[in-house]
C-alpha cells in the first residue's frame, strides 16, 4: 500500500509562504482612528517594516485613511519613504546615528532629540546644508526610555530655544511615550499626563512654543482622549491589532494573514513518532502533511508543543511535534488534503484560521512580536 498522497496535476500557482496583506484594511482601520481622534491628527507609525506589514504600501494605505503624517524610530526607514516618493511629514525619534542628520535635514525628515549635545549636532547638519532641522522634543514622562529626565529637561529646553533663535532649529513638536497605556487606570497614566503637562508649560514659558504637543499611542488614542493634544501616533491599532491587554477590537480588522501550501501529504501507522525528538505521536493511523515554513518564517517552534492548529483547506489541524527551520508538519488525521492546498496560519478570522492575537496569546508573545520575527524578505502579496 503506498502511503504518499499525491496529485496528478500538482497546480504551480499555488504561492509559497507568504504574508497577504490587506490595504484596505489599514486604510479603513486609519479611518476609525481618525474618527476616535476626533479631529487630532494621526501619525501613522510605520516602525519596523510597519509591524511587518511593508514599510511603502503600508505607509502609502494609511495615508489614504487618513492620516497625515508618519512616524517610527530609525531615520533610514524615513529616508526610505522618500525615495519611495512619499511627501507626507515625517518624524524619526530614534536618530542615534549622527550620520544621517544631513540626509535627515536634505530629506526634510523631522527628528526626535533628547539632549543639548545631540540636538547640537543635528543644529550644524543644518548649517551645513542652508535649512533648519525640525525637531521634537522628547521629554522622559515615567516610561524611562528614551527624553530628558525632568531634571535634563531645562538645558534641553534651554538649548532648542537658543538654536531656534539662530535660525538652525524648528522645534515641531514636543513629545512622550506612555509607559503602561494597555492598560488604561493605571495610576502611571495620569502620572505621565501631568508630568507631560508640567513639561510643555515649562516649554512654554521659555520661550519654546511647539506647534505640536504628542503622548497617544494606540490605547491612549482609543481609552484616553485628554491625552490626545495635538497629534495621536498610532501603531499596533493601524494594522487591525488591539492596543489593550483585555482585547476589544474597536472595529478594526486584522490586515494581515500568513499563508503557506501542503508539501507533501502521507499516511503514517498509530503511535508513530513526529520531528525532532519525537515528541509528538500520532494517536491513530493518521495522514500527516509538511508545510514548507519554520521558524526561519516566523513562526516560533513552541508552536509546535503548544499544539497551535492551523487551517489546511478550510480545516484546522494541530502541529505535530516542533516546529523546524523551514519545515512543519501537521496531524490532519484522516483528512487527505492534497499538495498544493492552502494553509493559513493565522489571518482575521473569516475562514475558520486563527488570529494573530489567539496565536500570540497561545505562545505567550505579543502579536507584534511574532510580526516582528517574519523576515522582510518572505513575500508580501498586497491586496487592495
Ligand atoms: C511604537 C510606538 C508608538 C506606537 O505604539 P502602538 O502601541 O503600536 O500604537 C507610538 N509612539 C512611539 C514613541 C512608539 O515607540
Amino acid at each position: 500500500m503506498h502511503s504518499i498522497i499525491g496529485r496528478t496535476e500538482l497546480t504551480d500557482s499555488a504561492h509559497g509562504t507568504h504574508a497577504r496583506i490587506d490595504l484596505a484594511a489599514i486604510s479603513a482601520n486609519t479611518s476609525v482612528l481618525v474618527s476616535a481622534a476626533a479631529g487630532t491628527p494621526v501619525m501613522a507609525v510605520v516602525k519596523s517594516n510597519a509591524y511587518g506589514h511593508g514599510l511603502v504600501p503600508a505607509a502609502r494605505a494609511a495615508l489614504d485613511g487618513g492620516a497625515s503624517r508618519l512616524g517610527m524610530a530609525q531615520v533610514e526607514d524615513a529616508l526610505t519613504l522618500r525615495q519611495a516618493g512619499v511627501e507626507a511629514p515625517i518624524l524619526a525619534w530614534l536618530p542615534w546615528r549622527q550620520a544621517d542628520y544631513d540626509a535627515a535635514v536634505l530629506a526634510d525628515v523631522e527628528l526626535g532629540v533628547e539632549a543639548p549635545w545631540r540636538l547640537a549636532l543635528m543644529a550644524e547638519a543644518a548649517e551645513r546644508n542652508g535649512r533648519p532641522v525640525r525637531v521634537h522634543l522628547e521629554v522622559d514622562t515615567g516610561l524611562s526610555r528614551g527624553g530628558a529626565t525632568r531634571d535634563d529637561w531645562p538645558q534641553l529646553v534651554e538649548a532648542a530655544r537658543r538654536a531656534q533663535a539662530a535660525g538652525h532649529v524648528t522645534v515641531t513638536g514636543v513629545f512622550s511615550h506612555f509607559a503602561c497605556a494597555d492598560d488604561p487606570g493605571h495610576p502611571s497614566v495620569a502620572a505621565q499626563i501631568d508630568a507631560f503637562d508640567d513639561a510643555v508649560r515649562y516649554a512654554v514659558t521659555s520661550g519654546v512654543e511647539p506647534e505640536l504637543r504628542h503622548l497617544a499611542s494606540s490605547a491612549a488614542l482609543l481609552t484616553v482622549p485628554q491625552s490626545h493634544y495635538d497629534l495621536v501616533r498610532a501603531g499596533l491599532a493601524l494594522y487591525g491589532l488591539s492596543p489593550l491587554e483585555s482585547g476589544g477590537d474597536f472595529g478594526l480588522r486584522p490586515a494581515m494573514s500568513l499563508r503557506s501550501t501542503v508539501a507533501v501529504a502521507k499516511r503514517i501507522p498509530a503511535g508513530t513518532g513526529v520531528m525532532y525528538g519525537l515528541t509528538y505521536r500520532v494517536p491513530s493511523d493518521s495522514t500527516i502533511v509538511v508545510v514548507p515554513v519554520g521558524y526561519a518564517d516566523g513562526l516560533p517552534r513552541a508552536a509546535g508543543t503548544a499544539g497551535v492548529e492551523l487551517l489546511v483547506a478550510g480545516r484546522r489541524h494541530r502541529i505535530a511535534g516542533v516546529v523546524g527551520m523551514e519545515q512543519t508538519v501537521l496531524d490532519v488525521g484522516q483528512d487527505l488534503p492534497s499538495p498544493g492546498e492552502e494553509v493559513v496560519l493565522f489571518g482575521p478570522g473569516d475562514e475558520g484560521e486563527l488570529t494573530l492575537t489567539e496565536l500570540a496569546r497561545q505562545l505567550d508573545l505579543l502579536p507584534a512580536e511574532i510580526l516582528a520575527r517574519i523576515p522582510a524578505a518572505l513575500p508580501r502579496i498586497y491586496e487592495s
